[in-house]
């Protein structure tokens, strides 16, 4: 098969990417699982946008502390540019973003930020733009959607990609010859015992990045939550149990059921106390106490929450939960410039797979959207202005790969996947011969990966 353009991933940066190239040339996009499994289906909070020139800098500022002030700068700035034209293009697309009685974008603000600056719909803010995207993409005759059809390789010569070789929803194996790739493959959840992201999502751009010698960068930054409802079954995705119900009065127990900690404490303190407390323990989780909380407000305020523990068997109006610290975002990945272009020629990287350094150490909540669809564009605008075919002769490349080598399904991924972990396990060991780790929890839990995977 040949294409054009061969975008793997049907996430926000995907759709968003192939909405920005332009519309005489031929895309596919290829996505591992249905069109609506991915990670922006779930973003709750909302998307940061720059309100006005006022709140600059210190939006700036909010991000760079965030990162502990390792973020790209130039990247940060970008972004924040860019926010007013990317949402004005979700609003095209029809997102429907929650509004004041004057008909004025409402704004929200969460944690770490010093102003309100969040756009929201409802708690489904994922959901609406990423629909609103796709959407918009299938009234594109130029661009091809394949389901469950997997990237398992990519094809190369030199330093330059050509396409890939994917497994098709039937299993076949297949080729795709295109003049450019773009990985907008998402995070690195599925391979963590605990994790909120969508269990397929397993760094698979990583490793081929690996294989192929492309530049990754500070793949053992890794964004934990301190409190996600503990599944025994490790094929569950975590769910999260927000910090604004802490907020409320929520406490933490330890197995004796005694307070063990301040619940209040920055997320990654608290999730070396809870850490701390679970080895104490001998124990899988700790307990979160929703009762302090009067009962109207549980249900008005969080209704998700105590939905999804009641389908899990807890009344949180007369019990304590299981909570557990859980892999949450990936601030790392693939190295790519401004432009979003990775080391390797004719291959993007877009999304959280990614890394521009915009989020540093650690991404300030609600800017993964933003910098999802800010460099996602920037990937399109460039490919558009200095397209050329790659080389004709290239499709007799694909000639010469055989299939046979993608044929144990099982064999592959484990490969893929122990790849992916003895770089995030490296990573994380040099950064501690460094003395630069941010304490030992975070350690554990940047490992804490899947028995099975
Ligand atoms: C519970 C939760 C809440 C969040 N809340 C917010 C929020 O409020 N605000 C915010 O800004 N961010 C939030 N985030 C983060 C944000 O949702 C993600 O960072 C962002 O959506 C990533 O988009 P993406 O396009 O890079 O990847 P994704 O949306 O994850 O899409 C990845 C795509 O790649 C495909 N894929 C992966 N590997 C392959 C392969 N080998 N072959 C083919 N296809 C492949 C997948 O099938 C999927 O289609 C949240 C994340 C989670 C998990």
């Amino acid at each position: 098969m040949k294409t054009d353009i061969l975008i793997v991933g049907s996430g926000c940066s995907g759709l968003y990417c192939a909405l920005q190239l332009p519309q005489d040339k031929k895309i596919t996009i290829i996505t591992k699982s249905d069109v609506t499994s991915s990670d922006s289906y779930l973003a709750q909070g909302g998307i940061c946008m720059l309100k006005d020139e006022e709140d600059h800098d210190s939006y700036f500022e909010d991000t760079m502390k965030a990162g502990h002030y390792e973020n790209d700068r130039e990247s940060v700035e970008i972004m924040i540019r860019s926010s007013q034209k990317v949402i004005g293009d979700l609003l095209g697309y029809g997102v429907d973003f929650a509004r004041e009685e004057d008909g004025a974008l409402a704004f929200t603000r969460e944690g770490a930020h010093s102003d309100k600056r969040i756009l929201f719909h409802e708690d489904i803010t994922g959901e609406e733009i990423t629909s609103k995207l796709l959407a918009a993409v299938r009234k594109l005759s130029n661009v091809t959607i394949l389901e469950n059809t997997k990237m398992l390789d990519i094809v190369t010569e030199g330093n330059c990609c050509y396409g890939a070789v994917v497994r098709r929803a039937d299993g076949s194996l297949e080729k795709i010859q295109a003049d450019y790739t773009v990985w907008a493959c998402g995070g690195v959840g599925g391979l963590y015992r605990h994790s909120t992201n969508f269990r397929h999502l397993t760094g698979d751009a990583l490793a081929l990045s690996i294989m192929h010698g492309v530049r990754l960068k500070d793949v053992n930054y890794v964004q934990i939550h301190p409190t996600t409802f503990y599944s025994e079954r490790e094929e569950d995705r975590s769910f999260l149990i927000s910090e604004s119900v802490r907020g409320e009065g929520a406490k933490l127990y330890d197995k004796n059921m005694n307070r063990f900690v301040d619940e209040l404490l920055p997320r990654d303190r608290l999730t070396e106390e809870i850490y701390k407390q679970m080895e104490k323990d001998h124990t899988e989780h700790v307990w979160e106490d929703l009762r302090p909380i009067p009962e109207e407000e549980l249900r008005t305020h969080f209704p998700n929450i105590v939905e999804h523990c009641r389908q899990m068997g807890y009344d949180v109006t007369k019990e304590c939960i299981p909570v557990v610290p859980a892999q949450h975002y990936f601030m790392g990945g693939v190295w790519v410039d401004h432009e979003s272009h990775t080391s390797m020629e004719r291959l993007y990287a877009v999304g959280e797979t990614a890394c521009n350094g915009v989020h540093g150490k650690n991404r300030l909540a609600s800017n993964s959207l933003l910098e999802s669809l800010v460099f996602a564009g920037r990937a399109a605008k460039q490919m558009e202005e200095t397209y050329t075919e790659a080389e004709s002769e290239k499709a007799k490349l694909f000639d010469v790969v055989s299939l046979e080598e993608y044929e144990d399904q099982k064999a592959l991924a484990s490969r893929y996947h122990r790849c992916v972990r003895e770089a995030i396990i490296e990573a994380e060991r040099l950064m501690n011969e460094k003395g630069e780790n941010l304490g030992s929890s975070r350690g554990r839990a940047v490992v804490a990966f899947r028995r099975s995977c």
